[in-house]
């Protein structure tokens, strides 16, 4: 288990360094070839070491993936948590509202209805919409005096 997490850290230090080096040399197109070059010398060492390269068919490739990315997963769908990614930034935003409006829902103190007896904190017995005079009744009678 501590090897696996020692790996899961290191490539994500791997993947900043990258990222780091893609960003600063992004507007240098000479030194971001010569890096590149660099890259490519560097995976043919890593290869020159592995007498039995993994295989590098798709499944084997989004298998390894997927084991590094597990625990990220688990963090996305945990609202609490703080989330690196825009495109889940977005989606916590959509949450939130969501919540928001339920939360302002419940603030409303749940009542039985005199009329249908329902728990509700929507209507009143005197705003029932199951009641066609309760609704009569609160529309007309400031109006029209019968
Ligand atoms: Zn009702």
């Amino acid at each position: 288990m501590g090897k696996n997490l020692t790996i899961e850290r290191l490539t994500n230090e791997a993947k900043f360094l990258v990222d780091d080096c893609l960003f600063l040399l992004s507007k240098d197109e000479g030194r971001m070839g010569t890096y590149v070059e660099k890259l490519k010398k560097l995976l043919d060492e890593v290869k020159a070491d592995m007498p039995n390269p993994p295989s590098r068919n798709t499944g084997d490739v989004i298998g390894g993936i997927f084991s590094i990315s597990i625990p990220n997963q688990v963090d996305v769908k945990n609202p609490t948590k703080a989330v690196n990614k825009g495109e889940h930034l977005k989606k916590g935003e959509r949450l939130k509202s969501e919540r928001e409006k339920a939360v302002k829902v419940r603030a409303k103190p749940m009542k039985v209805c005199g009329y249908c007896e329902e728990k509700t904190n929507e209507h009143t017995k005197t705003t029932c919409p199951k009641d066609p005079k309760a609704r009569k009744k609160k529309k007309a009678t400031p109006v029209i005096d019968v």
